[in-house]
């Protein structure tokens, strides 16, 4: 039976149990899914109408980004270098206030998809306001995405009752847990100094109701983690735990401000965790225990967090960034191998959000969720180690091809499913209104 779609020609990172790599591969699609893999000449390929040439390039599993808000687009680079609280209420709240609408969280969310898709990120995990909006731009990009409606026990766009925030998370649930095979529900509550305990205890029920994963930011900054056992005796990580929130359906953002303790309590629920070293470098919040973190044998994905801390959702800084970051704050080059985070950036990143039976990896069965990296680039030549490429060397913007579910959504570095000058073209008017308003 001939393929749909036949990649041929490419170092293989198949991202497997045993990360094997095969030299001369190719992957054999049909009905959006990984059918047959292989090296050497691949079967029926006279037959397929529309073979891909990945000259030599790497094809990989697309990149799985576990916490973002994607129409935090819009205030890309709006108040940089300020402490965490300052700029969320100074800056952050307020821009939110004037311009964020379902009309502008559309155009953010479609900017984010296109940054997304055309840097190699094909899942993504994200938490907003306006959610239904955020939904409808992903699935018309074609993105595979976990999707919260964000819950915060204080007025927010979409939401300006705070008694309301669970009730519009249900709604978007019951909404988008069926209605798109690549979008999946979630509750996203923001925090657990913005959440009251009766939210998270909602908000948990909701996701056990549905079977849905739910999503927290926790244990973030200093501030959050002595506040906390200040004035309610417990840590972050703890103060969830006696909410009965973390179980292994939960994914917690962040996890920079935690104890040998917060890391057992974790481990024993088996909780995930999403890493966001950029956002956590550039708020100045600090540097996540992820080798401890690893040690005690929690899964942890990567993440950009939203625009507005990072400041783009490109993954391949993201690698980068992890690798080194955390060979210089334990003064040790050997931990956290190109291997180890390209593992957190594709399956340790499916695994967090209870995909990894679907994507993560390149495997017969798994959904053909794919990206094909250029090596024919000064900066990729030579290439002794295919990984060691992929982390160090290579950028977003080498991601040439790239696939959900078998459908191309980038083809030779081009967006196939939305009009991107249109996207860029409206998200400059909305700054522009966003600026008379200030
Ligand atoms: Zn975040």
């Amino acid at each position: 039976m001939p393929f749909d779609t036949l990649i041929h020609n490419a170092t293989l990172l198949t991202c497997n149990n045993t990360f094997d790599i095969l030299h001369g591969g190719w992957v054999g699609v049909s009905g959006g899914k990984i059918q047959a893999l292989g090296t050497g000449p691949a079967p029926g390929r006279a037959e397929v109408r529309e073979p891909i040439d990945a000259r030599g390039g790497i094809l990989m599993p697309g990149l799985v980004n576990t916490h973002t808000h994607l129409p935090m687009t819009l205030f890309r680079g709006l108040a940089d270098d300020l402490p965490l609280n300052a700029w969320l209420e100074d800056h952050i709240f307020p821009a939110e206030r004037a311009v964020i609408t379902p009309e502008s969280v559309r155009w953010g969310t479609l900017l984010a998809c296109a940054e997304m898709a055309l840097s190699g990120t094909t899942t993504c995990c994200d938490g907003y306001f306006f959610e239904d909006s955020v939904a409808e731009a992903v699935e018309a990009f074609g993105l595979r995405a976990m999707l919260g409606q964000g819950v915060i026990d204080h007025p927010a766009p979409g939401v300006p009752d705070p008694t309301g925030n669970l009730t519009a998370a249900r709604r978007f649930c019951q909404r988008w847990r069926e209605r798109a095979k690549t979008i999946r529900a979630s509750v996203f509550c923001h925090s657990p100094t913005t959440c009251s305990m009766e939210t998270l205890v909602g908000a948990k029920r909701l996701c056990e109701e549905f079977g849905l994963l739910f999503q927290i930011h926790a244990a973030e900054t200093r501030w959050e983690n002595e506040h906390l056992r200040t004035t309610r005796g417990a840590s972050p990580v703890r103060l969830l735990e006696h909410a009965g929130v973390l179980d292994e359906r939960t994914l917690l953002a962040h996890c920079v401000w935690v104890d040998a303790d917060d890391i057992a309590v974790i481990a024993g629920r088996r909780a995930k965790v999403s890493h966001n070293p950029e956002s956590n470098m550039k708020l100045g919040s600090g540097v996540a225990p992820v080798v401890e973190m690893h040690a005690a044998g929690i899964t942890i994905g990567l993440g950009t967090d939203g625009c507005a801390s990072n400041n783009d959702v490109d993954l391949f800084q993201a690698m980068d960034m992890t690798a080194k970051l955390h060979k210089v704050v334990n003064l040790d080059p050997t931990v956290l191998s190109a291997e180890t985070v390209i593992r957190m950036a594709t399956i340790d990143g499916a695994r967090a959000l209870g995909l990894d039976g679907e994507i993560g990896s390149i495997e017969i069965g798994k959904q053909a969720d794919l990206i094909v990296i250029d090596t024919r680039k000064p900066h990729l030549t030579p290439i002794h180690h295919p990984a060691s490429a992929v982390v160090y060397a290579a950028k977003g913007s080498d991601v040439q091809m790239v696939m959900v579910a078998g459908r191309l959504l980038v083809k030779d570095r081009r967006v196939a499913t939305i009009d991107l000058e249109e996207v860029m073209d409206q998200v400059a008017l909305i700054r522009r209104a966003f600026k008379n308003r200030a």
